[in-house]
């Protein structure tokens, strides 16, 4: 249910309709708008009369959220969620290129990666340590090891990183060292592991899953938002249909479908949803054109050599390519590359 505020509503008329949706035995999720409070009382609302709140000073209108995801959901925020990275922001005409490796590897090949995503326009690295592998003898990660050399490539370079959590465990190591969570395509729909990323205050890039429906991806966002954290980005990489000659399908549509529905950024892996690294430059391009707020791209400097995914990873000039044509795409767009304007540590 959302409580909108008449525009000049007191503080303490906004207060007040916060206790008796407390009293109610509802969550409070404010949201202060440029035209409007909105204050959301988010719960079991279906037995709550809306007269509770209609009667209340300040309060300009009361209305029930029909979509299941609520704080997710255009009707409660219809403003983009824009939100700071790091030296960037994310969601509004900045467009945030996330470049790296699949997995870290060594920290040479980190670091040569950082600096040359960077030289070539990228906003953030990106760099797995926790490898979701089909086959368990597979390259697994580095761990902590890989934690340690994406801080350095951080320090050199001033790039926020983005890494990929499996698991609950894992969890108090990885907001010490990143500026995003990744969730992957395997772990949407691992709810506790979103409710306990939702009680942080780190940053999140939630991955559609591989069979997930844009309903599913958006539910699973609101596991996150409902703890408190609201920094959260959407993630298309791709879906499994009865195609085979590329990895995954990518679902152009999901853009525009999920900005329609949503407020929250909307990112495009063009790696894992084409799984070669022929076709990645084509569709990040339709990808910024069809609305996408950002991409994540995997780029290795000796694909042929890498521990994981090299099939798909743009070497790093391809990449400083892409990146050119994306940003010319973006200027249709009324939008621009972000870039980082931190301070580097030497
Ligand atoms: C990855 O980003 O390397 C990854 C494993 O992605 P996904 O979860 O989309 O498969
Ligand atoms: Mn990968």
């Amino acid at each position: 249910m959302m409580i909108i505020m008449k525009p000049n509503a007191t503080p303490q008329q906004v207060d007040h309709v916060i206790e008796h949706i407390k009293a109610a035995g509802l969550a409070v999720h404010l949201s202060q708008g440029v035209e409007a409070t909105i204050i959301g009382a988010i719960g079991e609302t279906h037995n709550v009369p809306a007269e509770l709140f209609e009667t209340l000073d300040g309060v300009d209108e009361v209305q029930r959220i029909t979509k299941p995801y609520k704080l997710a959901s255009r009707q409660f925020h219809p403003e983009n969620s824009v939100f700071p990275l790091d030296g960037f922001t994310v969601g509004g005409e900045e467009i945030a290129v996330i470049a790296g490796p699949c997995s870290v590897e060594s920290r040479s090949q980190i670091t040569e990666t950082a600096h040359a995503v960077k030289e070539a326009g990228a906003a953030a690295l990106r760099g797995g340590v926790f490898k979701p592998r089909t086959s368990p003898y597979a390259f697994q990660g580095l761990g902590e090891e890989g934690l340690e050399y994406l801080a350095e490539a951080r320090a050199q370079t001033g790039l926020p990183i983005v890494v990929e959590i499996m698991s609950q465990v894992q969890l108090d190591l990885m907001v010490k060292y990143v500026d995003v969570l990744q969730v992957g395509a395997r772990n949407m729909q691992n709810f506790n592991l979103l409710r306990a990323i939702g009680e942080t205050r780190t940053s999140v890039l939630i991955k559609r899953g591989l069979s997930a429906t844009i309903e599913e991806l958006l539910m699973s966002a609101e596991y996150i938002l409902s703890g408190g954290n609201k920094q959260v980005m959407l993630c298309e990489r791709g879906i499994r249909t009865f195609e085979t000659s590329t990895r995954n399908t990518t679902d152009i549509n999901a853009i525009p479908v999920l900005k329609n529905l949503t407020h929250l950024p909307v990112i495009l892996d063009p790696s894992h949803a084409t799984g070669h690294s022929d076709f990645v430059a084509a569709i990040a391009r339709a990808g910024i054109a069809a609305g996408a707020d950002g991409l994540i791209v995997e780029v290795h400097p000796d694909p042929a050599h890498a521990a994981s995914d090299g099939k798909q990873s743009l070497k790093p000039e391809a990449f400083a390519k892409m990146v050119k044509q994306v940003g010319q795409i973006a200027q249709i767009m009324d939008r621009r590359l972000a870039s980082v304007r931190l301070p580097v540590k030497q």
